[in-house]
């Protein structure tokens, strides 16, 4: 059998080895190196930021979003039933309550459609969450958002070079979220970022990601985390954000090669390349099978496997987690499209790696597997 195929493998084609050892070489591999500041500045500046706050993950980002707008127990924040646990983990951790949304059956993203009803009194907040290329229709949720006066957290991990009616994702939030790890379109292998405009939110942020040092250093007046990126991660993602307009256009590439190898294909749902407000990233490529196919995403994802071929699930909804439910939340609560796309919905090969003859195999092992 040829290579495997995995589901990921990142490119670290640029200046990655060079700045990696320039931390070696000047013994700066704490958080306390210069690249740390000037990853901050110069990402916060690539999505029109004002302040960026570089923290160990994208699951430490939502929770320091959560914890800077003082969102806590009696608090409702509302955010997709469809996407990864990090958004409601944060939630909850902070005490306060995740209030679910279901997904537009095209975009796979919240429908903003259904945000308004969802709002209450306790209402302080909407998560939004740009789910694997395109992004949540904004317009519609920044209108509840001003008319109830919400606070936005935007979760902008897999939005890193898209754009929403040409403007940057992770520019909408009052806060905006980041993620780097290996999968994501700027990598440090682990790590994380908040962006944000409100000088006094960045200055909390960090502050919490570094245990509220007080200005007498080893006294504190609040708890904080730690969660502090280290300079080698930042070294990684300075290099990684120099390659990012490639890095799209790699990714935008991929999505266009697998959608024409793929077309005709009967039975599976393809990523919209284009909504009327965004062009397709292709953070992954995923598929949806339809009613009438005999096998669930599982069983795609066996015999991709058995074909040396690496996918993965879409997304669990919230709402069906057994976690969730010993917790007691989101009682009777039914999300149709999430629960569909978590049942049905599998992505193919995507990293910023893979090369077009390894798409070639992909794309031919799909077509056996749903014969
Ligand atoms: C990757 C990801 C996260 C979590 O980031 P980690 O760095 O793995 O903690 C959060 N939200 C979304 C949408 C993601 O894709």
């Amino acid at each position: 059998m040829a290579d495997f195929i995995p589901v990921n493998e990142p490119l670290l084609a640029g200046n990655e080895r060079k700045y990696v050892n320039a931390c070696i070489d000047t013994g700066w591999i704490s958080s306390a190196g210069p690249f740390v500041g000037e990853f901050e500045e110069r990402f916060a500046a690539a999505t029109g930021r004002a302040h960026g706050v570089a923290v160990s993950n994208g699951t430490a980002a939502l929770e320091l979003a959560v914890a800077a707008l003082d969102i806590g127990p009696g608090d409702e924040v509302i955010l997709p039933a469809f996407t990864i646990i990090s958004c409601a983990l944060a939630v909850i951790r902070a005490g306060a309550t995740p209030v679910l949304v279901d997904s537009d059956p095209d975009t796979w993203n919240m429908d903003p459609a259904q945000v308004a009803a969802k709002c209450t009194p306790r209402t302080k907040a909407i998560m939004v969450v740009h789910i694997y290329g395109l992004p949540v229709d904004m317009d519609p949720v920044l209108d509840v958002a001003a008319a109830r006066g919400l606070k936005i957290i935007e979760d902008a991990a897999e939005a890193i070079g898209l754009s929403y009616k040409g403007r940057p994702c992770g520019s909408f939030g009052d806060i905006s979220a980041f993620s780097f790890y290996a999968n994501k379109h700027v990598t440090t292998g682990e790590g994380g970022m908040l962006t944000t405009d409100d000088s006094a939110l960045a200055e909390r942020c960090r502050s919490y990601r570094n245990l509220c040092f007080g200005p007498r250093r080893f006294v504190h007046e609040r708890l904080g985390w730690n969660m502090r990126m280290s300079n080698i991660q930042a070294a990684l993602g300075l290099a990684q954000l120099e390659g990012l307009d490639e890095t799209v256009e790699r990714k935008n590439r991929m999505g266009q090669r697998y959608f024409e190898l793929l077309s005709g294909l009967d039975g599976v749902q393809h990523p919209l390349p284009r909504t009327d407000h965004a062009e397709n990233v292709y953070w992954v490529y995923g598929l949806v099978l339809a009613d009438d196919v005999p096998i669930d995403a599982n069983e795609a994802i066996r015999r991709l496997a058995d074909r040396g071929i690496g996918a993965r699930p879409f997304f669990w909804p919230m709402h069906e987690q057994p976690v969730f439910r010993d917790m007691g939340l989101f009682p009777g609560e039914s999300y149709p499209v999430a629960e569909n796309l978590g049942r049905r919905g599998f992505y193919l090969p995507s990293g910023v790696a893979l090369s077009t003859e390894q798409m070639d195999r992909v794309a031919e092992a799909v077509r056996e597997i749903l014969k």
